[in-house]
C-alpha cells in the first residue's frame, strides 16, 4: 500500500506573467503552475516524491501603466493570479505624464467600490445606467507596485525614482493596500526611505490603517505597508523592515551558493518565518539548480525556494510552504486559496 501524496500549495509573491515572456503560452504555464506538472521541474525532487508543490496563487507585479492593466487583466482570467498597479523605478523615465495618476486611480477606485475606472484610469461614479466597463470590473487587485529604488540599472535619475516611490507609498498608505518594494543595490537608500516613512506607525497592526472616515467602503486592510522584494539585504536590515511592519520576499538569490549571497541567506535564516514569503520574480532569476536550464524561470521553482529556506532553517519543505503561504495569505488578503492542485 503507498501512502497518500500530500499537496503543498505555494504562493508566488511576485511573477511577471503580464510580461512579453509569457504571451505566447501564458495559459500553459498557468495550468502546469497549478497542477503541479512540469517535467524539468518534477524530475528534481524537491522532498520526496510524495510531497507535489504546486501554485495556489501568484501575485503580478506591475512595470507601468500598460501592465498595470494586463495585470488586472489577468487576474480576472485566471483564479490562482493576482494584480498589482505601479510603476517600476527602471521605468520611472519612461512614464507619461498622467500614467502615475492613472495608476493612482485605479487604486483608490479599486478599494472603493462606488467608484468605477477606465482603461485610462478615468473615474466615474457607479450609475447603474451608465454602462461603464471598467479594468477593475472582476479584476483582483492586492498591491501596489512594483515600485522603489535601483542603482544598478540606473535607467532612471535617482531623485525621479525616489519622487515616485514616496507617491507608491503614500498611495499604499491610503487605500491599505501592500506595496512591492524592489530595491536593487540601494538597500541603504531604501533604509533610510522606509525608517522615515513609516516612523511613526506602530508595527504591523491592522489599525495601523484604519478605514478613513470619508471613504467608508474600503475593503479591510492589510495588516502591513508592503513587502520588500527579492530581499538582497543584510540580516540587520532583515530584522530591522521586518521590526517596522513590513514582509520579506526570498527568489533565487537565496539559492545561489556564490558566497556572494551568504548574507542573504543568513538574513533568510534569521528572519521572523512569519515574515517570509517565496517568489521567483518570474521571468528573472531563476533558482539553483534550474539556474541556466530553464529556458526562463516560471512561478512552479518557488518550491526550491523553499527547499533552501527549509535547509537553512532545520526545518521541513512542508513547513515552510504551510507557513508562507499563510502569510502571503495574511498580506495579500487572499480568500480560500485552493488546497489541491487541479489535475
Ligand atoms: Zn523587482
Ligand atoms: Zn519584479
Amino acid at each position: 500500500m503507498s501512502a497518500p501524496v500530500r499537496f503543498l500549495p505555494l504562493v508566488d509573491t511576485h511573477a511577471h506573467l503580464n510580461l512579453d515572456a509569457f504571451a505566447a503560452d501564458l495559459d500553459d504555464v498557468v495550468a502546469r503552475s497549478r497542477s503541479g506538472r512540469f517535467p524539468e521541474i518534477r524530475g528534481r525532487r524537491v522532498e520526496d516524491a510524495l510531497f507535489r508543490p504546486f501554485v495556489a496563487a501568484a501575485v503580478c507585479p506591475a512595470v507601468d501603466l500598460e501592465s498595470s492593466l494586463r495585470s488586472l487583466e489577468l487576474s480576472r482570467r485566471f483564479d490562482a493570479l493576482y494584480a498589482a498597479v505601479g510603476i517600476h523605478p527602471n521605468h520611472a523615465a519612461l512614464a507619461e505624464p498622467g500614467d502615475w495618476e492613472a495608476i493612482e486611480r485605479l487604486a483608490l477606485a479599486a478599494v472603493d467600490g462606488d467608484v468605477k475606472a477606465d482603461a485610462t484610469g478615468a473615474v466615474n461614479a457607479t450609475d447603474a445606467n451608465s454602462g461603464v466597463s471598467s479594468p477593475l470590473d472582476g479584476a483582483k487587485l492586492v498591491a501596489v507596485g512594483e515600485t522603489g529604488l535601483d542603482r544598478y540599472w540606473d535607467d532612471a535619475p535617482f531623485d525621479v525614482q525616489l519622487a515616485l516611490f514616496l507617491k507608491h507609498l503614500e498611495l499604499g498608505r491610503r487605500t491599505g493596500l501592500p506595496v512591492l518594494i524592489h530595491s536593487r543595490d540601494a538597500n541603504d537608500d531604501l533604509d533610510a526611505v522606509l525608517r522615515d516613512f513609516y516612523a511613526d506607525a506602530a508595527p504591523a497592526d491592522a489599525s495601523v490603517f484604519p478605514n478613513s472616515p470619508d471613504s467608508p467602503n474600503l475593503t479591510p486592510k492589510s495588516p502591513s505597508p508592503g513587502v520588500v522584494h527579492s530581499f538582497s539585504g543584510t540580516p540587520e536590515q532583515a530584522l530591522a523592515w521586518t521590526e517596522l511592519g513590513f514582509y520579506l520576499g526570498f527568489g533565487g538569490f537565496v539559492t545561489y551558493p556564490n558566497r556572494k549571497f551568504a548574507e542573504i541567506a543568513e538574513a533568510a535564516r534569521v528572519a521572523p518565518l512569519d515574515r517570509i514569503l517565496l517568489e521567483t520574480d518570474a521571468p528573472f532569476l531563476t533558482p539553483h539548480p534550474l539556474r541556466g536550464k530553464l529556458e526562463r524561470n516560471e512561478p512552479l521553482t518557488t518550491a526550491f525556494v523553499a527547499k533552501r529556506i527549509a535547509e537553512l532553517r532545520g526545518l521541513s519543505v512542508a513547513d515552510v510552504v504551510r507557513q508562507t503561504t499563510e502569510n502571503a495569505a495574511r498580506l495579500f488578503r487572499f480568500p480560500t486559496l485552493p488546497t489541491e492542485p487541479t489535475p
